[in-house]
Order: structure tokens, then C-alpha cells, then sequence
């Protein structure tokens, strides 16, 4: 669930909503964290999940296990840590098709270095394996996985979809409230981002992790790098043509350039002082500067041709004299070295002030809720507070005292100079000219990163205020459509007994299944957006996951199924009452219509596009919202053994490669238990198996040779001013 956040934004930002459109539910991905924290808690080994539906466990590793035993905290954090990154309300980065959002998972596990920072990169699995459930239902409701793109508007920009997810997750979160009036409390909600870990492994060019993130972000960068090597920040960053939330994921990148524009600057001085001291330029030939009695050139004794008749350019050497002048109490450095170091690190609190930023946004809209309180009523923040460590930051890298650097960096033989000149009447010059070479570049910097990508942010969420505000009939709306789908025989919709459906059942064990082990929601080739999980938004996620694919994990796992009708079903006191949905979540193909999905998807109308292409060819699939038999992909069961759960089926084909571990990353745990793989199942395609939707197709994709970036397009084309 993305939008979450965005619910309690609103409140933040003043404006009076229904408390149905703001009451919030990243607070559900933390309840789950807490199941999970309490099975293991509780069972006799400490790593042992019992599934529900069913009477099978899963067993974790014992180093996960014990990190999410002793680091609670950090487990929730990152239960909600790919809806905290980018920013709140800006998951696109963390969760899209074509951002390999669980392969991002993988790489902050294996990047995590203690059991805290292993907690929180688990917690990412969590979120992931519960987002694959969670958005089939959601997006059935919905009518398409989320997007800024709705079909709703022919594909042009619009913030409805997003408001109607925004609803229909806020309805989950109430749900759950209804059925446990303590799982928002105040001990329940408690979280903690491990921060060092998130500048390392989200907020750094050298975690595998941002680069997938910064997938389009960076070939972006690099344009407008190779356009004009020598641009400064703020240039570039106007240059750009990127969605909002890829300024954020820049922000490393902005950071670097500034520690460049700012050596940069010193190179100005140095070019400036050489100039006066060249005797073919205007200004040396004017100056006519000699060594004084030292013999050497730039030391406070050289001699000039003129100075009261010239104060300026007198007063201008010599303090350019005395900037880059070796200190001996600096221990050789020079007045501009030591200003320069200082700002240096001044620059560098941008990422500990962005990261301490999001763990702000992160305890606002997860602040402790009870029943009948909505978000509004409990955060009292509004989006300026939100984003304090950051504008803290601006303020006070720009806010510097000249006078003070200048009284404190210049020596003694420069401020004599210039009170000398000031008793001839000539205006005081110091604090002027140290301040013209750095405070303009440092002034960019800051215009930089607030005014364009914090404010890039901040219009996103004003768009979709906007949108939220013209949204009351939503929920109306849904709790139709559910009534509608609910069991005949039945206690009512899944919303009135959450806890005995389907959705969150299906949850607990599709989390429970990926932490024992992470190749359950892993994709493996690279086809269809990686054959396997690819995106954590879309529709059918769940049908092409190792669980559902598998006839040994599947009845344990998803013992009701992986369709829309399982989700909505109940199982009350040991009596399953089954949904009637009639339909299935939307299979998101295009054949010649931008307002409407097909109703006979095939191969051909579900070939993954990007929006441009879309919009001209009206063909294809943005979403990858279409079950793999559809795709005729190789979606096969890889036969990995599960501790805890019966063993897979051992035959061999001597054929098979697909049951091959192709994710490369070494990191997956429990490889103790990992099936040889000379006694591998033999692969089992879906397609052999009857489809939710009947929409079978035997037309192949075509590979590669896509770009994907669904939700991205939209903010790439909004215009900034
Ligand atoms: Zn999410």
C-alpha cells in the first residue's frame, strides 16, 4: 500500500478531507510486521511462522529470525521503508515495473551488515510480498494498477487513479482497526529507521539499490552532463527531464556536482589573483604588481604601481593575496582551504538531513491511531514541518557570517589593511569580496535542491490534494462493489472480518514464505519485466510468484488461491465462505483503445510499452498487470525446498534450466535447506493450468527491447515554474 502516506499528508497540509479519505495505512504494512515479530516471538525455536489456512510453518534463517526478534523497530521501518523512499507519496522509484523493486529488496539484504540493518532490509520483503497481495485487490477496485496515467483520461495525466487508491487502502486500514483496536497503538507504531544504513545502501551511487531506483534518473543526469560538462548545479538541475521523485533520488549526484562547483570557485580565486598579476591583462598592467622585499610574488609585502589611486583593485589583491596565502598557524593550508573545508562539510549534511527527513514523514503518517481518531486529528504537522531537516539544512548553509569567516580566516595583516583604508575614507571590502566567490554557488545549491526538487515534490502532493478533495463518492463507490462480490452464504464483505479473508491471510503467509525465503518473490529472467515478481503495484504479481506456481507450496501458501475470488473469501470458525466477484482484477493489455483495457488479451495487446508509445500505437501493456500464461512466459516453479513445508516434488528432467538460481545476488538465505538442483521439480508453466480470466493465449512477447517507466512520464512532461 503506497498511498498511505498521502492520506495523512492532506492533513498536514491543513486541508480539511473525510476522515475515510485520510485515515491511513502504510500503519497496515507495520501490523503485519508486528504478526510476524510475535510468531516468531512466540513459537518454540524463535524462527517458526505458522501459516494460516493451513497447518503448515515456515521456518526462517536464524540470523533473520534473530534480527527481527531483537530489532523490532527497525523491522517496521523498513516494513514501510519503499513507501518512505523516495518521499511520502512518491513510491514510483521503490515500487514500479521496470525498477526490479524486489531485487531492491535483495540488495539492501545483502548489503545489511548487523542484525538492525538486517531487520530493516527483511522488512522490505515484507513489504513487498504483502504489496503483491494487497494490490490485486486494491487495483480491482481501482480499476488499474496505480498510475498518473489513468485510462480513466485516455493515458493524458491525471491524479484520479491515485486518489482512488488512496481510498481504497484507507478502507483496508479501517478495516483492521475495527477488527483490533490496539494495532495502532502507541507501542505497536513504534519505528526507526537505521539511518547510517539508509545513506549507505538507499541514499548512496554505490548501492545496487539506488541505481535500479535511478534507472531512467541517471542516463537524465548524464545528458544533460555530456550536453555541458562545465554547467553548474543549479544549470543542470533546471536542464533535467525527470519526474519529481527522480530529483530526490539525484540528490547524491546534486551534492557531488556542488563539491565541484565549490572547488570550482576556488580555481576562480586562484584564476583572479593570476590575472592581477599579469602585467598583459587590463587589470595587472594597471596594478603593476612586483615582489616586495621577500622576492616572492602573492605575499603581503609585494609592491604595486599604484594604490590610492586604484583602493579597489589594491584592496582586491591583497585580499586575494591573503585568501590563498599558506598559513603557517593552518598548518600550511590557506584561508581559503579552511572556508572551503568548512562548506565542504556543510554540503555533505544534505543526505543525513534528507534521510533524517523522511524518518520524520515516516512518524507522522505512522503516528498511533485509535478507534475513531483519524490521522487529521493526531498529526498536526503541516508539510513545512515535514520537510524541516531539509530546509534546516538550506537555511543554514546559505546563512553564513561573512564578517565572522573573514575576522577568523583573514590575517591580522589584512583586517590592519583594511581599518587602514577605511580611516582614508575607502568602504570596508572584506566581507564582500569573500562572500562574491562562495555564496553565490552556495546559494545555488540551496535554490537547487529546494526550489526545484523539494518544490517538485511538494506540487505533486498539492496536484493531488486537489484531486482528493472532489473524491467523496469513491468510497461509496467500492463498499458497492463489494457488497456485490461478497459470499451469499456469508458474514458480510472482507472489509467487515479482515482478519478471516482471504487478503490478509494470503498477506501473513506470502510474507511469512518470501522471509524463509527471498526467492519466492525474486524474479529470475529478464523478460516480461523478469519472469517472476517484477513490480509491487500490479495486478497478478501474486500469480506469477514461486507459491503460486508451485503445486507443493501453493496449498499452504495460498490455500485459497491467488485469484480476486480468494482474496474476498472468508474463513470464519473453520467454515470458508467463498467471494462471488465474477470478474477478476483488470488485466491491463491495450488493443486499439486508450479509455479501456482489452477483454481478449493475447500476446501481441500484452507487450510491455512505455507510455509515449502507448499513446500512439494503442497497444500493450504498461503494468504488466496480466497473469504469465497470457505473456506464454516461461513462469515456471523452481522447485526450492522450504524449511518447514513439505518437500518439493524430485523428479528430473536433465532438461531443466529454468530451475536454475538465476538471481545471482549469493545473499539468499536459507541455502541449507535449498533443494539439489540435480532433484528439481520439473518446471510446471501456469499454462497448463485453468486461468482466472479464461483469456489463455499462446502468442509469445517479444523480449527485452522495452522501457518501462510507468508512472514516470507524467512528471517528466509537467512543466516547472
Ligand atoms: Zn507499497
Amino acid at each position: 500500500m503506497r498511498t498511505s502516506y498521502l492520506g495523512s499528508l492532506l492533513s498536514l497540509s491543513g486541508l480539511l478531507l473525510s476522515s475515510e479519505a485520510a485515515a491511513y495505512t502504510t500503519r497496515v504494512h507495520i501490523a503485519l510486521a508486528n504478526d510476524i515479530h510475535g510468531a516468531l516471538v512466540a513459537s518454540t525455536d524463535g524462527r517458526t511462522v505458522a501459516l494460516a489456512g493451513s497447518d503448515a510453518v515456515v521456518r526462517l534463517a536464524e540470523d533473520d529470525a534473530r534480527s527481527i526478534r531483537d530489532w523490532p523497530e527497525a523491522f517496521r521501518a523498513g516494513a514501510v521503508g519503499p513507501d518512505n523512499f523516495v518521499f511520502p507519496g512518491m513510491t514510483d522509484l521503490t515500487h514500479a515495473l521496470g525498477l526490479s523493486p524486489y531485487d531492491q529488496c535483495e540488495d539492501l539484504y545483502g548489503l545489511a551488515a548487523t542484525d538492525e540493518e538486517r531487520a530493516y532490509a527483511l522488512g522490505c520483503f515484507l513489504h513487498g510480498a504483502s504489496d503483491a497481495v494487497v494490490h490485486h485487490y486494491v487495483n480491482f477496485l481501482t480499476g488499474e494498477t496505480f498510475t498518473l496515467n489513468p485510462i480513466s483520461h485516455a493515458r493524458e495525466s491525471s491524479f484520479s487513479n491515485a486518489a482512488r487508491h488512496i481510498v481504497a487502502e484507507s478502507m483496508v486500514q479501517d478495516a483492521l482497526l475495527d477488527a483490533d483496536p490496539e494495532v495502532f497503538g502507541e507501542e505497536a507504531m513504534r519505528h526507526t529507521i537505521p539511518q547510517d544504513f539508509a545513506l549507505r545502501a538507499v541514499v548512496s551511487p554505490t548501492s545496487p539499490a539506488w541505481t535500479r531506483m535511478a534507472t531512467h534518473a541517471l542516463p537524465a543526469w548524464e545528458v544533460v552532463d555530456a550536453a555541458d560538462p562545465d554547467a553548474f548545479l543549479v544549470e543542470r538541475v533546471e536542464a533535467l527531464e525527470v519526474a519529481p521523485a527522480e530529483y530526490l533520488v539525484l540528490l547524491p549526484l546534486m551534492i557531488d556536482r556542488a563539491h565541484i562547483d565549490l572547488d570550482l570557485g576556488v580555481l576562480a580565486v586562484e584564476d583572479t589573483l593570476a590575472r592581477y598579476q599579469d602585467p598583459s591583462t587590463p587589470i595587472g598592467g594597471r596594478l603593476g604588481v612586483e615582489p616586495g622585499p621577500d622576492g616572492l610574488l602573492g605575499t603581503s609585502d609585494d609592491d604595486t604601481d599604484c594604490w590610492l589611486t586604484c583602493p579597489e583593485l589594491y584592496a582586491e589583491y591583497f585580499t586575494l593575496v591573503a585568501m590563498l596565502e599558506p598559513r603557517a598557524d593552518y598548518g600550511g593550508t590557506s584561508a581559503t582551504d579552511e572556508i572551503v573545508a568548512e562548506l565542504h562539510g556543510d554540503l555533505d549534511g544534505l543526505l543525513p538531513a534528507y534521510v533524517e527527513t523522511v524518518a520524520a514523514a515516516s512518524q507522522a503518517i505512522n503516528a498511533p491511531l485509535a478507534p475513531g481518531e483519524s490521522s487529521i486529528d493526531l498529526v498536526e504537522l503541516d508539510l513545512e514541518s515535514l520537510t524541516g531537516p531539509i530546509e534546516d539544512w538550506a537555511d543554514d548553509l546559505v546563512d553564513i557570517d561573512w564578517d565572522l569567516v573573514a575576522r577568523t580566516a583573514f590575517p591580522d595583516w589584512l583586517l590592519d589593511l583594511e581599518d587602514f583604508l577605511s580611516s582614508l575614507g575607502i568602504a570596508p571590502f572584506l566581507n564582500d569580496l569573500l562572500a562574491s566567490y562562495f555564496q553565490p554557488l552556495i546559494d545555488e545549491t540551496r535554490d537547487a535542491v529546494l526550489d526545484i526538487a523539494l518544490a517538485e515534490a511538494e506540487a505533486v502532493l498539492a496536484d493531488l490534494i486537489a484531486e482528493l478533495e472532489a473524491s467523496d463518492s469513491i468510497e461509496a463507490e467500492f463498499l458497492e462493489r463489494l457488497q456485490a462480490a461478497a459470499p451469499a452464504d456469508g458474514p458480510g464483505t472482507v472489509l467487515d472480518d479482515l482478519p478471516s479473508s482471504g487478503l490478509w491471510m494470503h498477506s501473513h503467509n506470502m510474507v511469512a514464505v518470501t522471509l524463509a525465503d527471498h526467492r519466492m518473490m525474486l524474479p529470475t529472467e529478464p523478460d516480461w519485466g523478469g519472469v517472476g515478481p517484477a513490480s509491487f503495484d500490479a495486478s497478478y504479481t501474486l500469480a506469477w510468484s514461486q507459491p503460486a506456481l508451485c503445486d507443493d507450496i501453493r496449498p499452504h501458501v495460498l490455500p485459497l488461491g491467488d485469484d480476486l475470488r480468494a482474496l474476498l473469501s472468508l474463513s470464519v470458525d473453520g467454515v470458508q465462505h467463498w467471494a462471488e466477484p465474477g470478474q477478476d482484477a483488470p488485466v491491463e493489455c491495450h488493443a486499439g483503445e486508450l479509455t479501456a483495457f482489452t477483454t481478449t488479451p493475447d500476446g501481441v495487446s500484452c507487450a510491455l510499452t512505455d507510455l509515449d508509445t502507448l499513446m500512439d500505437s494503442r497497444t500493450g501493456s504498461l503494468s504488466r498487470a496480466f497473469p504469465p500464461e497470457i505473456a506464454g512466459a516461461g513462469a515456471a516453479c523452481l522447485g526450492i525446498a522450504i524449511d518447514g513445508l513439505p518437500e518439493p516434488e524430485t523428479e528430473t528432467t536433465g532438461t531443466d534450466t529454468t530451475g536454475t538460481d538465476t538471481t545471482g545476488t549469493g545473499t539468499t538465505p536459507g541455502t541449507s535447506s535449498e533443494t539439489d538442483p540435480t532433484k528439481r521439480a520439473a518446471p510446471k508453466s501456469r499454462a497448463s493450468e485453468p486461468s482466472g480470466c479464461g483469456c489463455q493465449s499462446s502468442s509469445s512477447l517479444p523480449g527485452m527491447g522495452w522501457l518501462v517507466l510507468v508512472l514516470l512520464p507524467l512528471s517528466a512532461r509537467r512543466s516547472r515554474h
